[in-house]
C-alpha cells in the first residue's frame, strides 16, 4: 500500500510537540520538515549533559527558556571550575510525567513501535516529623474513592459544566479530612497552580484519568528526557523528514487569509501546512498579526503561563528507604498566590543506574510550585527556596552533611498556557487557513508535556479527517 502523503508541511520548533507531531505524521506518510532555533532538540523538555557545558553555556541556554539560577551551593563558579557536574544528564529544570510508564508518551511511542523506559513511583506524603508512604493507605481509598470515582467518570457534559467550576467549590463540596487534602495537593501539583481559585476541576478530573490506566502517578523516563527526543528524531528521519537544528523561522508567509510558507536565513520556503509549537503569547513575533482577528490575538496574547522553582540535590547517602519514592508537600499560608504552596521531592532519580548521575551519587529532584511573576521575584523564591530545603531535611535530616552540590533553577514558562478558569487555551486550528498550532499551550488533555504530546495527536487526527 502506498502511503505516501505528498503534503509538504513545515513544523517550526523540535520540542516535544514538534517531535511528536513529526513523527505521526512522517508515519502518515507526509513530507516534514521541522526548524528548531536551538541547537539542541528538546525545547522547555530539553536535557543536555552537564559536564559539555561551561557555565556561560549553561546560564545562556537557561535564559532562553526564561529560566535562571537564583540559588546554589556552592557557587555556580566553584561547581563549574571544580566540574562538580561531571557525569550528570540534567533537564533545564525537574520534570514529572503525568501517568508513569502509561503516560501518552509510551502509548505514542507505542504506535512507533517503541518504548521508553520510566522510573516511577506512587506518592507520599511530607508531615512535620518523617512521611506518610504512599500518601493513600487502602483504608482511606476504600473511604474517599467513591466520590474521587464519581468525579472521575463523570459524562463528558458535566465536565464541561465542572471546566467553570473552581477547585475551592469542589473541596467546600466534597473535601472532608483526607479527601480535602488529596484535592488540594493533587489538583495544585497538576495544574502547576496554587490558587484553587483559579483551577478548573472539570480539567482537574479530565487531568486524573490517565492515572486510573492502572499505572503509577509521575514517571522519569531513566537517562533523561533527552532519550524521549532521540527515539522520535530517529522515527522521523528514518521516514524521510528533515530536522534542521540552528534555524529560526522569522516569519510565517501568509497570503491574505492562508499560511503558504515560511522564511528562514532569509530564504523563502514554501509549505502546503504549517504547525507552529511556539508560546502561543509568541505567535505574532512570527505572524503578521493584520491577519488574524483582533480579538483572538488580544485573548492569545493575554494568556498566563505557571512557574516554578526546582531544586537539584546531590547527596552522598541516602537511607535505602527512600530510594526510588515520590513525596508530595503543602506548605500553609506563606503568601503566594493562593496562600499555600504544593511541590515534590522525588528520590526516583536516587537509585542505581538510572543514566542521569555517576554510579553512587544519589540526584534527588524536586520543585515548588508558583506564579510566572513569583519565580521572577527574589523575596517570594527566598520563601520558596526555604520551603524546599526544609521539606528534605525532613526527609534527610542533616542533608546539608551529605550535600555535594544543590542547583536551583527558577522558571517562569514552565506550563504555556496555565489550565485555569481564567485561561481559554485556544483550539489547535487557527483563523488563518493552514496555520496549526500545538503544544502545551493549547486546547488538548492533561498539562505539560501531556498536553504537548496530545495536541500533536489531535493535530494528526485533523489532517487524517480533511485528507
Ligand atoms: C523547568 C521546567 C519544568 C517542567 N516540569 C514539568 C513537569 O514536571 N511535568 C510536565 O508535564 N511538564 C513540565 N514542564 C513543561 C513541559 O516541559 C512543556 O509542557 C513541554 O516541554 C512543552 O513542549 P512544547 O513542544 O509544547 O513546547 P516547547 O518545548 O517550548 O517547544 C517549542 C520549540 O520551538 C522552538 N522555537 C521557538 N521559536 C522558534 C522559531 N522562531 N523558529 C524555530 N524554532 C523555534 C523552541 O526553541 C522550542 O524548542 C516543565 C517545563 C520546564 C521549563
Amino acid at each position: 500500500m502506498d502511503n505516501k502523503n505528498h503534503s509538504e508541511i513545515c513544523i517550526i520548533g523540535a520540542g516535544i510537540s514538534g517531535l511528536i507531531a513529526g513523527a505521526l505524521l512522517t508515519e502518515q506518510g507526509y513530507n516534514v520538515t521541522i526548524f528548531e532555533k536551538e541547537s539542541l532538540i528538546g525545547g522547555r523538555a530539553l536535557s543536555f549533559d552537564a559536564s559539555s557545558y561551561t557555565i556561560d553555556q549553561y546560564l545562556k541556554l537557561l535564559s532562553r527558556f526564561q529560566m535562571n539560577i537564583p540559588y546554589s551551593e556552592p557557587d555556580l563558579t566553584t561547581i563549574f571550575n571544580n566540574k562538580m557536574l561531571q557525569g550528570y544528564r540534567l533537564d533545564l529544570g525537574y520534570h514529572a510525567i503525568g501517568g508513569g510508564v502509561m503516560s501518552n508518551l509510551n502509548s505514542v511511542l507505542a504506535t512507533l513501535d517503541d518504548h521508553i523506559e520510566v522510573l516511577e513511583s506512587s506518592v507520599g506524603f511530607i508531615k512535620e516529623n518523617g512521611y506518610d508512604f504512599p500518601f493513600l493507605t487502602r483504608a482511606d481509598k476504600l473511604k474517599i474513592l467513591p466520590n474521587i470515582l464519581r468525579l472521575l467518570f463523570a459524562s463528558e457534559k458535566t465536565m464541561r459544566r465542572l471546566d467553570d467550576i473552581s477547585m475551592t467549590k469542589t473541596i467546600e463540596q466534597y473535601g472532608q479530612g483526607k479527601m480535602k487534602l488529596v484535592l488540594e495537593i493533587f489538583s495544585r501539583s497538576i495544574s502547576t497552580v496554587n490558587n484553587l481559585d483559579r483551577i478548573s476541576t472539570g480539567e482537574m478530573f479530565r487531568a486524573q484519568r490517565i492515572l486510573l490506566k492502572g499505572s503509577k502517578p509521575v514517571g522519569y523516563p531513566k537517562n533523561g528526557l533527552g532519550e524521549i527526543h532521540q527515539k522520535l528524531a530517529k522515527a522521523i528521519i528514518s521516514r524521510g523528514g528533515i530536522i534542521q537544528t540552528g534555524k529560526s523561522v522569522q516569519k510565517i508567509l501568509i497570503d491574505e487569509t492562508k499560511a503558504i510558507g515560511v522564511i528562514v536565513e532569509n530564504k523563502e520556503y514554501r509549505f502546503d501546512m504549517i504547525v507552529s509549537t511556539l508560546l502561543v503569547q509568541n505567535l505574532f513575533s512570527i505572524a503578521d498579526e493584520k491577519h488574524f482577528p483582533k480579538e483572538y490575538v488580544k485573548m492569545m496574547k493575554s494568556l498566563q503561563g505557571t512557574g516554578s522553582l526546582c531544586a537539584y540535590y546531590s547527596l552522598k547517602d541516602v537511607d535505602t528507604q527512600l530510594l526510588g519514592k515520590t513525596f508530595h508537600f503543602i506548605e500553609r499560608d506563606i503568601g503566594v498566590d493562593g496562600n499555600d504552596a504544593v511541590g515534590m521531592i522525588d528520590f526516583m532519580s536516587a537509585v542505581e543506574n538510572t543514566g542521569l548521575s555517576p554510579p553512587s551519587h544519589q540526584l534527588v529532584q524536586s520543585y515548588i510550585i508558583c506564579t510566572p511573576k513569583e519565580a521572577q521575584d527574589k523575596k517570594t523564591l527566598n520563601k520558596l527556596k526555604m520551603v524546599l530545603d526544609k521539606n528534605l531535611e525532613r526527609l534527610v535530616p542533616n542533608y546539608q552533611y551529605q550535600l555535594r552540590w544543590a542547583i536551583y533553577p527558577a522558571v517562569w514558562h514552565l506550563d504555556g498556557v496555565a489550565k485555569t478558569i481564567d485561561n481559554a487555551k485556544p483550539e489547535i486550528e487557527t483563523p488563518v487557513k493552514n496555520l496549526f498550532i500545538i503544544g502545551d499551550c493549547v486546547k488538548a488533555p492533561g498539562i505539560g508535556i501531556n498536553c504537548a504530546i496530545n495536541s500533536a495527536r489531535i493535530l494528526q487526527e485533523t489532517f487524517i479527517r480533511s485528507d
